[in-house]
């Protein structure tokens, strides 16, 4: 084993490690009895069942990311990249194209191949998830024939706008050197403002269907909120998320004219008046401030990142050498992605904090908006329980991956608010 290869492991094991630590840090949090202060958000059997619902969560993510990272641990030691490139070479030859032609081709072929059998070899736990974890608490609504179709279309996706983007990218990597990262990056990041823009009206539709809202006298109450803060209704939907789970959700997608704010069916179907202007008015904060707007600029910025690392590391004949491959830009994408994982876990965690910030202010905003923080507080509280979330993550896993706060911090935040309110 040589010294690029222990590397390659190293990175690879670190991000593992980081993840079964936060997930047994979580588990040790778990309680079946609700922590004092929160009675009032679950009664006690709804709680025990939250956390159980928790661990069976957590079980089974550290045992999908444990095969997850055998996986590409074997596959590296056993040579499977330098197979991968020799196959993906003689079918690229097999089209008689030459040069620069043959190497991007080669390169599509490579992550078809890598991309296709690594989705496969998740496929168990995929399934797993859906029809055994999520519905043995109730949630699956997944039909086998709902979830086949999201598979064929979600790779259907990905060969129609990732293949052209990553074709473009190797042809570019191939002749004009690792100088063209930033040609690459100017057409990546193109791309994926063309992607922020068109999703909510071409891409979304293609897996849930979005129709307007039809309760008359909500319609009002919220045409009265939207105008008053400046959002234009016609990018108000219902989507039927009913389809596939029975948990609630909102959210708000898209860029310009084309911004739409989605309400989960299951969510309006537990919430009154009050509370679903709460939510409501928290996703126009989020339009409102430019959230949006803030969160693909550091897409943006990080792709570039990304970018111009790669143009160095292209330049690592060591590691090609090491590994038994031709240095070539499928090579080094695949080999980077593995190296990265460390400091893709620290981005991550840097993006969640914004992202945890921008829901204070979205909160504040709809506090500010509606005059009513406590109907948002009584929101979230439902929304938890509908989707029985735990209410106790460990901090390091709150830092690493959760793009919202904790909800008793939520609702702390939102008391403050309401407290200084009734102050004259
Ligand atoms: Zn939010």
């Amino acid at each position: 084993m040589n010294a690029s290869l222990l590397l390659l492991l190293g990175c690879i094991l670190a991000a593992w490690f980081a993840n079964t630590l936060s997930s047994l840090l979580d588990a040790r949090r778990l309680s079946p009895a609700p922590p004092q202060g929160l009675e009032d958000i679950y009664d006690p059997e709804e709680y025990a069942r939250s956390q159980r619902y928790a661990r069976a969560r957590l079980r089974f993510g550290a045992l999908a990311e444990t095969w997850d990272t055998l996986l590409v641990a074997g596959f590296l030691i056993l040579g499977g990249f330098p197979l991968a490139d020799e196959l993906a070479r003689q079918a690229a030859q097999g089209l008689g194209l030459a040069g620069a032609w043959a190497e991007t081709a080669t390169g599509l072929v490579f992550f078809a191949m890598l991309g296709l059998a690594h989705d496969l070899a998740g496929l168990p736990f995929s399934l797993y998830h859906t029809f055994v974890l999520e519905d043995r608490f109730g949630f699956n609504r997944t039909s086998p024939a709902t979830f086949v179709l999201d598979r064929l279309k979600g790779w259907l996706l990905a060969a129609l706008i990732g293949g052209p983007l990553l074709a473009v990218i190797l042809w570019l990597l191939r002749v004009f050197g690792p100088g063209a990262w930033v040609g690459c990056w100017a057409i990546a990041a193109a791309v994926s403002l063309l992607l922020a823009y068109v999703a909510p009206t071409w891409i979304l539709p293609l897996f849930n269907k979005f129709s307007p809202l039809e309760d008359d006298a909500l319609r009002a109450d919220i045409e009265a909120l939207a105008q008053k803060e400046g959002f234009a209704l016609s990018g108000l939907f219902v989507m039927d998320g009913s389809r596939r789970s029975a948990k609630g959700n909102a959210f708000f997608t898209g860029l310009g004219r084309r911004k739409r704010i989605a309400l989960f069916d299951t969510l309006l179907e537990k919430m009154n008046r009050d509370e679903i202007l709460g939510v409501l008015a928290h996703e126009v904060g989020h339009w409102k401030l430019g959230h949006i707007r803030t969160r693909i600029l550091i897409g943006i910025l990080r792709l570039g990142a990304l970018l111009w690392l790669l143009s160095l590391l292209l330049g690592w004949n060591t590691l090609f050498a090491d590994l038994g491959l031709p240095a070539s830009g499928h090579a080094g994408l695949a080999l980077f992605s593995l190296l990265l994982a460390p400091a893709s876990l620290l981005l991550g965690a840097l993006t969640n904090a914004l992202s945890r910030r921008h829901e204070y202010q979205a909160d504040r905003f709809a506090a500010r908006a509606t005059g009513a923080p406590l109907a948002l507080s009584s929101a979230l509280k439902k929304l938890v329980r509908q989707n029985l979330a735990n209410l106790t993550p460990h901090p390091l896993s709150v830092f690493l991956f959760h793009s919202h706060p904790p909800l008793p911090e939520r609702l702390a935040a939102l008391d403050a608010l309401a407290e200084n309110a009734d102050q004259p």
